[in-house]
Order: C-alpha cells, then sequence, then structure tokens
C-alpha cells in the first residue's frame, strides 16, 4: 500500500440479515416425536449480514449495517452486539414481532441442522428514505441473499445509482435475477453456489460462466484457497492458509468482508485475497462466528 491509500479508513455499508444463532449439541439429533437431552448450549449474534459487517469491521473498516430486527429480546441484544463491536446502526430497524433466528443442532459428528426463521429479516423491502444517506461515499456495499430479494435489488441499484462497488455473495443459493446482476460489480459465491448457478463444479468453468453475467468474480473454495476473476484478465488464485478447521461458520463471511476492505485500501485483488485468507484462517481455527473473527492486528501479524 502506498502513504496515500493507508491515510484514510476505508467505509463499508452492509444491507443484510441479523439473526439470533441459538446452537445446541446433541450426540444424536432426535427423530420426530423424539427428546434428547443435548450436551450443551450457546446463543451468538449471527446471520450473514452481520456476519460480514463484524468481518469488515475487525478487518479495520468503518461500517453502518442496514436491516431490521424484532422489538423482542433479540433484537435488543443483537442491536447492542452490533454496536459493541463498533458498527453503526442507524440504519438497522426495530419491527413489530420476532428477530431473525437460526436454530441449530450440531451432532455428535460436528454435522448440522439449521432453520433459520427470517422474522424481521423478511421486512426488509429496501432501503428507506432517510437511511439512503448511509450509502454516501462509501467504498463497498455487502450484499447477500437473507432478506427478501426485492430488497438485495433495490440495494444493489441503490449502490450502483451512488456509484459504490456492490458485493453479493448469493447465499443460500438460489435463482439470480438479471435485475439484480445488472447491478452487481463482484459475486462472491463458494463452491457449492457457484456450481448451483452454473451447473458447473470446476471452479474455472465457474467462474468463467459467471464472469458473462458479472464484471468481477471471487469464488471461495474452503480449504482449497480461492479464485478471482476480472472479466477480460487471466484468474489469479490463492492457495488457502493450513488451518487445524475448528468450526468453518461464517469462513466465507469473514473472508468477503476482509476482500471488500482490503481492496478498498488499494490492494491488488491477489494482496487482497492473501488477506482475506488470513482472516479467514484465524477465524476457522476458533468456535463462533462473529466472536471468532480476528483483528486486524491478528491478520497482520499472520501476514509478516
Ligand atoms: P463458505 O464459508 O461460504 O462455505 P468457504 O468454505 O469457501 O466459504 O471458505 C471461505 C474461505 O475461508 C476460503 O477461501 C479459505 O481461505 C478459508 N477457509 C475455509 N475453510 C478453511 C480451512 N479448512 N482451512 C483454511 N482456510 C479455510
Amino acid at each position: 500500500m502506498n502513504a496515500n491509500t493507508e491515510s484514510r479508513t476505508p467505509a463499508v455499508a452492509v444491507l443484510g440479515s441479523v439473526n439470533m444463532d441459538l446452537v445446541a449439541y446433541v450426540d444424536e439429533v432426535p427423530g420426530g416425536g423424539e427428546t434428547v437431552t443435548g450436551t450443551d448450549f450457546r446463543q451468538v449474534p449471527g446471520g450473514k449480514g452481520a456476519n460480514q459487517a463484524v468481518a469488515a469491521a475487525r478487518a479495520g473498516a468503518r461500517v453502518a449495517f442496514l436491516g431490521a430486527v424484532g422489538d423482542d429480546l433479540f433484537g435488543a441484544e443483537l442491536r447492542a452486539d452490533l454496536r459493541e463491536k463498533d458498527i453503526d446502526v442507524t440504519g438497522l430497524r426495530t419491527v413489530p414481532g420476532v428477530s431473525g433466528v437460526a436454530h441449530i443442532v450440531v451432532d455428535g459428528r460436528g454435522g448440522n441442522r439449521i432453520i433459520v426463521v427470517p422474522g424481521a429479516n423478511g421486512e426488509v423491502t429496501g432501503v428507506p428514505e432517510e437511511h439512503r444517506s448511509l450509502l454516501e461515499g462509501v467504498d463497498a456495499l455487502l450484499l447477500q441473499l437473507e432478506l427478501p430479494m426485492e430488497a438485495v435489488t433495490a440495494g444493489a441499484r441503490l449502490g450502483r445509482e451512488k456509484g459504490v462497488p456492490v458485493y453479493l455473495t448469493p447465499a443460500p443459493a438460489r435463482e439470480l435475477p438479471d435485475e439484480l446482476l445488472a447491478h452487481v460489480d463482484v459475486l462472491v459465491p463458494n463452491q457449492h453456489e457457484a456450481a448451483a448457478i452454473t451447473g458447473y463444479d470446476e471452479p474455472r468453468a465457474a467462474l468463467a460462466a459467471l464472469l458473462e453475467r458479472v464484471p468481477e468474480v471471487l469464488l471461495t473454495l474452503g480449504e482449497d484457497g480461492s479464485l478471482y476473476g476480472r472479466r477480460g484478465e487471466e484468474p489469479v488464485a490463492v492457495p488457502a492458509r493450513r488451518v487445524t478447521a475448528v468450526d468453518t461458520t461464517a469462513a466465507g463471511d469473514t473472508f468477503c468482508g476482509s476482500f471488500a476492505v482490503a481492496r478498498a485500501e488499494g490492494r491488488s485483488p491477489r494482496e487482497a485475497m492473501e488477506f482475506a485468507a488470513a482472516a479467514a484462517a484465524i477465524s476457522v481455527g476458533r468456535r463462533g462466528a462473529g466472536a471468532s473473527m480476528a483483528s486486524r492486528d491478528e491478520v497482520e501479524a499472520l501476514l509478516r
């Protein structure tokens, strides 16, 4: 980085989901009508939007979060948690009803079953007039698919209107309307999402197919690293860092949030992928989603 790029704190806006993750640990998942005794329980803030916001904040950006929580206890806790992580929650509305909740059951072999109840996330339809200024002058807008498609599309359109680079993580995987992709600059799928969208399992084939629809693609490949492509250029591949995986929850969200911040600072795609791989590796080596994300200092130390 040169002195010029280092002098300013990057700013990121996230329009996305925020959930309370309720995680029960059991030896064996119960069948229908059966009750089992669990071995442990944790309540942790999550949601792909919130996770990306935390990742970007840890990476050193000024972050504004736009979305909704319910007027229940979880809503108050989720808001307080984001605020505690130095995220601007002016754009986080409180709506009547329940907050988004993810019921997660982890079995003795580490497998999981998840039920996401969108709650307040499902009430987000776009960016209200009074919150549009939060997108003014930011370096990146991060979107995922845990809000209604209408909201994601409106966000992407607004980002494009304001000249902000728009990142979309297409998860959970679903059909991507052209109307949405027309306003996306960087698509950030994992290998499963890329395969679901394109029909190609092979990363380079999927990358090429995606580049026909958006100008830039950052494909994450789990422990096989990541692959970046820009239309008309040779793809860039960066390996993952070797780490003993303890919990890969939110690896992709950590990667995306960190990459966007590094790019906003003027780093090249390869440098940003290396930065993101270090941040994701630290997070994968620890338990928990947002709570496990590395600080910028930890990432820089790993890169030295
Ligand atoms: P998602 O969490 O969306 O499924 P990936 O599994 O592709 O995303 O992971 C995103 C990034 O996190 C990878 O590109 C890699 O850098 C890092 N990562 C994920 N799993 C591991 C792992 N087991 N060891 C090291 N790095 C990992």
